[in-house]
């Protein structure tokens, strides 16, 4: 072979070769990101339905996995984080080789509420980091209520408890004068009622929190109950000029506790009362709707704003503090028909004007055995 002949030989050989180390070199490039895409597809699938924040984040920074809910609370916006908070950890996580922590809070999104994180960033070897947050937003609201709950009832306690010392001091130093002792005394036991009514209301809507009422669960016949509702406030009605009437579709009956549900009605009438002027009509009525019972009880008094008509069942919540201490009123009444209406399966709900008066109906899954035919 000449030499000319062998150097072409060898360019051809030489150019086989290397194309071949090129095609070699691309094919496992390929597997190896068809291996990415599928790693990255299998990581997505397995955090996507996560409870928590998390993501799988390079480390150039690009994140290649991450949950649901990661997106939807701004843990992760689009291909990267979104927090700056969340950078300094993954760079502190980075720069000490080891896991990073702190409590993070990220305001509310367009279709997400404010959420509290509890975040841990771990470092792996290659640069790469796993971002983790914990949502702890339920634990913190729920501090954040017996919180207020607590300051609210120490409030509510302290007016009445102070008030009684405050009598007490001026009917002694009025031992002189009978009429005024007497109209102490009578004030003295219309603040007793007070604290006792709060302190009853109290013990009944922690019972409610912590019992199952259905666990004591008896058919309950529904005009029976709301008789009983009706003759308990048909004294301060009358007193107050307002007429009330109740009109009951026979042989209603709905599964729970009996007398949690004669307060919760009771509470709804009572304020019917309260919040209505003389010559008002309070009106109780119940119907069978479909595999329901709905128990109504409309008043034409002075009615709630649409924005009160949200806060209502709040506990402590009144529109007029004034007006609702002045009739006995704790602020808790509503709450305690809620909770009654969510235990037994049911709900209540608020139709109200102001000026014009409001209907409360109470909707409760009707028992089997009064279910029509
Ligand atoms: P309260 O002991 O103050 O009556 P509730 O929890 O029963 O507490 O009710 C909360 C507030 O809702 C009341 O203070 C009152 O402002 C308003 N409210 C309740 N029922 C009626 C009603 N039938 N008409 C007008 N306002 C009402």
């Amino acid at each position: 072979m000449t030499p000319i002949a062998s150097a072409l030989l060898g360019l051809v050989l030489g150019a086989g070769l290397g194309a071949l180390a090129v095609w070699v070199w691309v094919r496992r490039a390929m597997a190896r990101s068809a291996g990415r895409v599928v790693e990255r597809q299998h990581l997505t699938e397995l955090l996507a339905p996560l409870r928590a924040a998390v993501a799988v984040v390079s480390d150039s920074d690009a994140v290649l996995a991450c949950s649901t809910f990661a997106k939807d609370c701004g843990l992760v916006r689009g291909s990267t984080l979104g927090p700056t908070e969340v950078f300094d950890l993954v760079a502190e996580a980075r720069t000490h080789g080891r896991p990073a922590e702190r409590d993070l809070r990220l305001p509310p999104g367009p279709a997400s509420p404010a959420v509290q994180l509890a975040m841990r960033v771990v470092p792996l070897s290659n640069g790469a980091v796993v971002v983790i947050g914990e949502d702890r937003s339920a634990d913190l609201r729920f501090s954040e209520t017996r919180r207020d709950f607590v300051a609210n009832i120490t409030h509510e306690l302290k007016t009445p408890i102070g008030a009684i010392g405050l009598l007490a001091e001026a009917a002694d130093s009025a031992v002189d004068d009978p009429e005024a002792v007497h109209t102490f005394l009578g004030k003295l036991a219309k603040e007793n009622r007070r604290l006792n009514e709060l302190v009853s209301q109290i013990i009944a809507l922690s019972r409610l929190q912590a019992e199952d009422p259905l666990l004591e669960a008896h058919n309950v016949d529904v005009t029976g109950l709301l008789e009983s509702s009706v003759a308990r406030c048909r004294e301060i009605a009358d007193a107050g000029g307002i007429s009330l009437s109740l009109v009951a579709e026979p042989g209603l009956r709905v599964v729970g506790d009996a007398d949690e549900l004669e307060t919760a009605v009771t509470n709804l009438v009572q304020n019917a009362v309260a919040y209505s002027e003389s010559g008002a009509r309070v009106a109780v009525t119940s119907h069978g709707v479909g595999d329901h019972v709905e128990i109504r009880v409309s008043d034409n008094g002075i009615g709630i704003s649409q924005a009160d008509q949200v806060r209502v069942f709040e506990r402590f919540f009144r529109v007029n503090t004034d007006r609702s201490r002045a009739s006995g009123g704790t602020g808790l009444g509503l709450s305690i028909v809620k909770h009654v209406a969510n235990a037994h399966g049911g709900e209540v709900t608020v139709w109200s004007k102001l000026g014009q008066g409001s209907t409360f109906t109470l909707r409760l899954p009707r028992s089997q055995e009064g279910a029509p035919a």
